[in-house]
């Protein structure tokens, strides 16, 4: 093989993809079968099943669409979302405005309702909206990653009761790291993204749909514009029939498999559990450090953490060092937080002890060499006592 052609080995604590174990990466290569063979449908059903285990659901419409998170996004808006409409969108970070453009695109009258990126949403204002358009749906994102902020879901559930209106959320960043009950909380549209949490190669959008919405996608005025990402076809496939709809990428839904397997072994409390252990250390760390997280700590991520940039600091040129000599690769603020923030992805196997020291330590010397001060080792320290 050329060399040069090599793709390096990072550390991956930015916003997504994160790393990827060897159990997944050996899934992915192993010997192709047909989309249709016995033994691939057979694996198709255990995929669904195991995405309703994690999705914590009983939905029969549960599966990964082909594609990544945002093509589950536009699943979920273009199925359940037609001409017409009227849609709430709570809008506290840069997913939230992509939701938000889609719905447009589909045709929908869209109400926003903003929050500062950095806050939750203000659940006052979305139920005054909503008083106001009696929508259709109401949609918002669980897990912020541009922002690194958890949104609560019940408030948003209660203003849906109140208007027969569907609950849409987007987990790209929360499935396998924080809480997620989707039937408890009445979840009726929820997708994610396999190279998060999951620990996947980005590739796959797990999706799962209540019978409230597959109602909703029966009595459809119109069809659903994509017909690649139509939930009545692709049912075809996923479904009981297991018709050829379009070539599932194999490979992809065997890592699916491999990495379900291993959440499923981890077993999700103990998971969620580590995730929140991993980010308090880390935030200590941060703050020993002289540095300021974006979040107040009741709306904190656990799985993305978004750390302000310190007065005077060149944010990219940190970053770039971090790249170039530790081979670690931290986000850069997204819209709003453009310039102001770092995003520090501990995701799935990478909410470890180890990266968080390796973080701290790397973190420090960047700034340090940009004539930062700060008691030195304070972060590595920090972390380690907050866990023990
Ligand atoms: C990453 C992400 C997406 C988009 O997923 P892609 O895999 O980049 O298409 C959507 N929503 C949220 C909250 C995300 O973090």
């Amino acid at each position: 093989m050329n060399e040069g052609a090599r793709l390096p080995e990072r550390l991956l604590l930015g916003p997504g993809p994160s790393n990827v174990p060897v159990r997944v990466r050996e899934a992915i290569s192993r010997p192709l079968v047909g989309h249709l063979d016995p033994e691939f449908l057979k694996l198709m059903s255990e995929v669904q099943d195991l995405l309703r285990w994690i999705f914590r659901t009983d939905n029969h419409m549960t599966l990964p669409v082909s594609g990544t998170g945002t093509a589950g996004m536009e699943c979920a808006v273009y199925n359940f979302i037609e001409e017409g409409d009227a849609v709430v969108v709570g809008v506290h970070g840069y997913f939230g405005g992509r939701i938000a453009e889609m719905a447009r695109r589909a045709g929908a009258e869209v109400t926003v309702v903003s929050a500062p990126f950095g806050e939750p949403l203000d659940v006052g204002a979305l139920s005054q909206a909503a008083d106001r358009v009696k929508p259709k749906v109401i949609a918002f994102v669980h897990a912020e990653t541009s922002t690194g902020v958890l949104q609560p879901v019940q408030p948003i559930r209660q203003i849906c009761d109140r208007h027969g209106a569907l609950l849409l959320a987007d987990c790209v960043t929360s499935l396998g790291g924080h809480p997620l009950e989707v039937d408890e909380w009445e979840i009726d549209i929820c997708y994610s993204g396999t190279q998060k949490c999951l620990n996947c190669p980005p590739g796959l959008a797990p999706l799962t749909a209540s019978e409230k919405a597959m109602q909703k996608l029966r009595t459809r005025r119109s069809k659903v514009r994509s017909w690649y990402l139509d939930l009545s076809l692709l049912d075809g496939y996923w479904g009981e029939h297991r018709s050829y709809h379009h070539t599932a990428p194999i490979a992809m839904n065997n890592a699916l498999r491999e990495a379900l397997l291993i959440v499923k072994e981890d077993g999700l409390e103990a998971r969620c559990e580590r995730h929140k252990r991993h980010h308090l250390a880390l935030v200590a760390g941060i703050e020993a450090l002289g540095m300021r997280m974006h979040v107040d700590p009741n709306y904190r991520l656990w799985t993305l953490n978004t750390v302000q940039v310190p007065p005077g600091i060149d944010e990219a040129a940190v970053r770039a060092r971090l790249l170039s000599k530790f081979n670690l690769e931290v986000g850069a603020g997204l819209g709003d937080l453009a310039g102001k923030v770092w995003r520090i992805g501990l995701m799935g196997i990478n909410s470890s002890l180890k990266n968080v020291l390796i973080v701290l330590h790397a973190l420090e010397e960047c700034l340090r060499k940009q004539g930062y001060s700060c008691t030195p080792g304070a972060g590595v320290r920090a972390a380690s006592e907050a866990l023990t």
